[in-house]
């Protein structure tokens, strides 16, 4: 299951009002730290400055653009996006707020890169799977037939169609879920508020997931890449200046049938989790795109990532294999050190 387990909108608040209180408590000297429980996982917030209420007010800008965007983009607590995804089941267009038209925009922009691999119109699917849930239980995966069903109503993002602030979709079977890109999403709408402030040096972390801007006093920040098939981390890397660093895992979200695990990642081709990858990590400016290309590479597996990657314009990718195989490209390679004592077999290979 989630490294966090579900949270109660009053525990959320609580952690909020704590976070709030206890901010900079026992870092040192810059170094102002905190965590609030968002978008269904644990929101780390680091931002290096001597200014106190500079960090303070920027960690409260964090935590309101978190608190706001779990709100409008919930998949299936009631949000702006389970309203558009009631006016699509009506056939009926959908009015949408600045942000969320741009959201949407990027969404279409990956999917149609990545040959709809990353589909967020595939949310019957999702919720078929029993992942518009907290916390899915050990049930049976669904039956087969049910899952060719919904495949043949092909839902996708070419059926989507903005016009102004209006969505319409001409597939009524559309369905929204922006589980894969609204998190790295609103990790850029908290990085340019705190931008915006005056903070140069901060990493807003969401669940693992981040971007980082500037550095850690006199040195780069450092940030681990979670090891998708043990304990720990399986390699570390420093950041560049201002950029994104998003792993999309087997791990982060499944459940056990009769041995068999099956995790969150859909393959819009076959209906069932993707299979091949155990995690994938994408490097790139713009979080909204990393989080997105970190799933469809999960999706395009250990055969068809460099052709996805190409497509959609990533150029840092580390795939580990469900078999430990790890392939990365050459930018990737030169920058991740491997944290086990003996590495593993690794192919370097240009997108
Ligand atoms: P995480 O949120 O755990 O970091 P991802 O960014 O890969 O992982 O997002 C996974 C989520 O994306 C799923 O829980 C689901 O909501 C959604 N999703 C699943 N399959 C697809 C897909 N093929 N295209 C777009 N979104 C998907
Ligand atoms: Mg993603």
């Amino acid at each position: 299951m989630r490294g966090v387990r579900p949270v109660t909108r009053r525990l959320l608040a609580a952690l909020v009002l704590a976070a709030s209180l206890t901010g900079c408590g026992e870092a040192p000297d810059s170094l102002h730290k905190t965590q609030l429980l968002a978008m269904g996982t644990l929101i780390n917030i680091s931002i290096w400055t001597q200014d106190d209420a500079l960090a303070q007010r920027a960690i409260n800008a964090v935590t309101q653009e978190f608190t706001r965007d779990s709100e409008r983009w919930h998949a299936w607590k009631p949000s702006a996006l389970t309203k558009i995804n009631s006016a699509i089941a009506a056939g009926k267009p959908a009015a949408l707020d600045a942000q969320t038209r741009d959201l949407m925009v990027k969404a279409q922009a990956m999917a149609a890169a990545s040959d709809q691999l990353f589909n967020p119109a595939i949310g019957r699917l999702i919720a078929l799977w029993g992942f518009h849930s907290d916390d899915r239980p050990d049930d049976p995966p669904p039956g087969r037939a049910r899952i060719e069903a919904l495949l043949k109503e092909a839902p996708d993002m070419t059926d989507v169609h903005l016009d102004g602030d209006r969505l319409r979709s001409t597939n009524p079977n559309v369905q929204l879920d922006l589980g894969g890109i609204a998190k790295g999403y609103a990790v850029d709408l908290a990085v340019d508020r705190i931008r915006k402030m005056g903070v140069t040096d901060a990493i807003v972390d969401a669940g693992g997931d981040l971007r980082a801007i500037g550095r850690h006093g006199d040195r780069p920040w450092r940030i681990g890449i979670r090891n998708p098939k043990g304990p720990g981390v399986i390699a570390s890397l420093q950041t560049r200046g201002d950029e994104s660093i998003f792993t999309s895992g087997d791990y982060e979200r499944y459940f056990t049938y009769k041995g068999k695990r099956y995790h969150h990642i859909i393959d819009p081709r076959t209906g069932y989790p993707s299979v091949g990858a155990a995690s994938v990590t994408v490097i790139d400016r713009d979080a909204a795109k990393a989080d997105a290309a970190a799933t469809a590479l999960m999706i395009a597996g250990p055969k068809g990532w460099r052709r996805t990657a190409r497509a959609m314009g990533i150029t840092d990718v580390m795939l580990v294999a469900q078999s430990g195989t790890v392939y990365m490209t050459p930018s990737m390679a030169g920058r991740v050190e491997f944290e086990a004592q003996r590495p593993p077999r690794v192919i370097v290979n240009a997108p």
